[in-house]
This record gives structure tokens, C-alpha cells and sequence, in this order.
């Protein structure tokens, strides 16, 4: 087809028609206020796809630049997702990001999840006991979605 086979005046009216639909759609009533934190680059699969560059050398924000950032995150948080690279690679900083984010007392917080391979969870016994801890520090969701990226490494 060339250029001149093109009938304007049609594609200016479906130009038009799908502005006027643009133009009626209903304003979100409601907005999500959630964060990402991405506490740590360090990750044992280092899948070659990874967005965030995991490593097992990847380093990891400080306890001190953590709680910093928490103590300035707005007021009417409603959720905080935990991510990395692997969050769980460090227990000691995931659960001193987790008792920093309890003690800040977001009030409208109700949801903090986090993103996990699943590498850690080998053990049923082991998996109950860190899920009750987690559960005492807020956690309410554990995502396991990218564990297949961790099996898909090597696409
Ligand atoms: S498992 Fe996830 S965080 Fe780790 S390297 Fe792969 S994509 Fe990145």
C-alpha cells in the first residue's frame, strides 16, 4: 500500500474515536502506595537475565543506609515488597531491615512480602520456624516467583 491509498480522513477519524475513549476513562479513585526495596544485589544463581545485575559478590545496602531510608519513607505506606538480588542470603540484614520497618509503625501498612528464590527453604522444620519468625516481624506474603529464574539461569 502507498502513501497515497492511505484515506486520511478515516485514520483522523479513528484518531478521534480513540482520544474521545482516552478522554472518558475513569480517573483511578484509588492509588497503591507500595515500595520495592531491593536490600541486597548479592544472589547465588546470578541468572544471566537478571535485572538487577545479581552476583554472588553483589553487595548490600548497610543496616545504618537502611534504616535510614526507612525513617524517611512517607508516612501512608500501605506495602513494602523486600527484594534483591536474594534477601535471604543475609538473615541478620533482612531481619534488622524487617524490626526497622515494625518499630517505624507505618499506620497504614498492611502488607511486607518478600521476593525470594526459595534456595534457603530445604527443610520443612526450618521453613516453619523462619515462617513464624517472619510472620512476628509483619511478613504476610513470601513471593516465590523468580525461583524459576534461578532454574532458568543458564537461558
Ligand atoms: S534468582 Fe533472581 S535475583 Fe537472583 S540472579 Fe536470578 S533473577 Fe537475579
Amino acid at each position: 500500500m502507498s502513501r497515497e491509498d492511505i484515506d486520511m480522513e478515516e485514520v483522523e477519524a479513528k484518531i478521534q474515536n480513540r482520544l474521545s475513549l482516552l478522554a472518558n476513562i475513569e480517573q483511578p479513585r484509588f492509588i497503591h502506595k507500595c515500595i520495592c526495596f531491593a536490600i541486597t544485589r548479592k544472589c547465588p544463581f546470578e541468572c544471566r537475565r537478571c535485572f538487577f545485575c545479581g552476583s554472588k559478590d553483589g553487595e548490600s545496602v548497610s543496616v545504618a543506609d537502611a534504616k535510614e531510608i526507612i525513617a524517611n519513607l512517607p508516612d501512608d505506606l500501605e506495602e513494602i515488597v523486600l527484594t534483591g538480588g536474594e534477601p535471604f542470603v543475609n538473615m541478620r540484614l533482612l531481619y534488622d531491615v524487617l524490626t526497622e520497618i515494625k518499630n517505624r509503625r507505618f499506620p497504614e501498612l498492611s502488607r511486607i512480602s518478600i521476593l525470594t528464590t526459595g534456595f534457603w527453604a530445604t527443610d520443612r522444620e526450618y521453613v516453619r520456624e523462619i515462617v513464624r519468625e517472619l510472620a512476628d516481624l509483619g511478613v504476610r506474603i513470601l513471593l516465590w516467583e523468580h525461583l524459576t529464574n534461578g532454574i532458568m539461569r543458564q537461558d
